[in-house]
């Protein structure tokens, strides 16, 4: 369907207020990979990633990826891996008229549900399979990565991922933003990269988590991002004395634990009103008008998650979780 707010006609995108910038000063990297830097300290440590533009019209992600390497910060225990994902996308974004945004999320697949084995030695053709392939070396040899996200619509900054014990308390540890959002078990349509080998292993000790900072072309959300990626590396141990942000407000966290992910039938899905992000829905409220099917919240207190500017046929349309007490 033609037009960039289709099916969510109801609910603005938010006006850009940074746009993509030339980032080819950063292609080269350092490891041999196109966008891709190591830097080990030489001492025993973790082995720490930072994870940016995994879609391509998230820039918060670059910000904060290039405001760490412009800055020069170095590991002071273990390793750091800093890596832009999705440049393709982000190129073609770049090109484009901002209001199209939300259409340069991936080239051909979404990136972030292309981490199973069946994409990783199945899809030989898409962009995003053949960057997965080349950024798998440096995933894999992770003790725990950072995965920088934004959301068309939730200003709202909030964790996102798989709820392992491990990775609740990396969020609690990290403790901003100070909501956090946990999946039962493998929800989204294929396997994101919080979910592959050692990081989605319950019986390992390696943790990925997501973070959502913003809308995507604000500038608070470069700012989240920034602040989210210091506290992150300050837990771990490995940012040199005084580039460590001061202790986080501290506060229970705001939980929520994804009930549901759904994807419509048909491609004219849309939503059946605006839905504001983490507003709570009571069950039986209908929320997708699917072809003839209406979709129906199917439990109370039903809060509305990433809702998708474009639904498509067996695409995540929206994210519905339940708030934990
Ligand atoms: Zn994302």
């Amino acid at each position: 369907m033609a037009g960039q707010a289709a099916g969510a006609a109801a609910m603005a995108i938010p006006p850009a207020e940074v746009l993509p910038r030339d980032i080819s000063a950063y292609r080269e990297g350092n490891t041999g990979t196109d966008y891709v830097f190591r830097f080990d300290s030489g001492r025993s440590g973790p082995a720490v990633g930072v994870a940016g533009l995994t879609h391509g019209n998230e820039i918060c992600g670059m910000t904060a990826v290039t405001a760490l390497l412009d800055a020069g910060i170095r590991p002071e225990r273990g390793s750091l891996v800093l890596w832009l994902g999705n440049v393709a996308a982000y190129e073609r974004l770049r090109a484009d008229d901002p209001a199209n945004q939300t259409l340069h999320r991936f080239v051909d697949r979404d990136m972030n549900r292309a981490w199973g084995d069946d994409v990783v030695h199945g899809d030989r053709d898409s962009v995003e399979a053949r960057r997965v392939r080349e950024l798998l070396p440096f995933v894999d040899g992770l003790d725990s990565l950072l995965d920088i996200h934004s959301t068309t619509f939730c200003e709202r900054p909030f964790f996102v991922g798989p709820g392992l014990p491990r990775n609740r308390a990396l969020a609690d540890a990290i403790g901003v933003p100070p909501t956090q959002v946990f999946m039962r078990g493998s929800q989204y349509s294929g396997l994101t990269m919080a979910e592959r080998g050692r990081f989605g292993d319950p019986g390992a000790q390696a943790t990925c988590i997501a973070v959502e900072c913003g809308t995507h072309l604000s500038r608070a959300a470069g700012l989240v991002a920034q602040e989210v990626v210091l506290r992150f590396l300050a837990h771990h141990g490995i940012l040199p004395a005084g580039a460590a942000p001061p202790p986080a407000p501290r506060g229970p966290p705001a939980r929520y634990e994804i009930r549901q992910v759904f994807r419509p039938a048909t491609d004219g899905a849309r939503f059946a009103r605006a839905f504001a992000p983490f507003e709570e829905v009571s069950e039986g409220e209908p929320l997708v008008l699917d072809g003839e099917d209406v979709f129906a919240a199917p439990f109370d207190r039903c809060t509305i998650l990433m809702p998708s500017p474009r639904p498509a046929r067996g695409r995540d349309m929206v994210t519905l979780a339940a708030p934990l007490a």
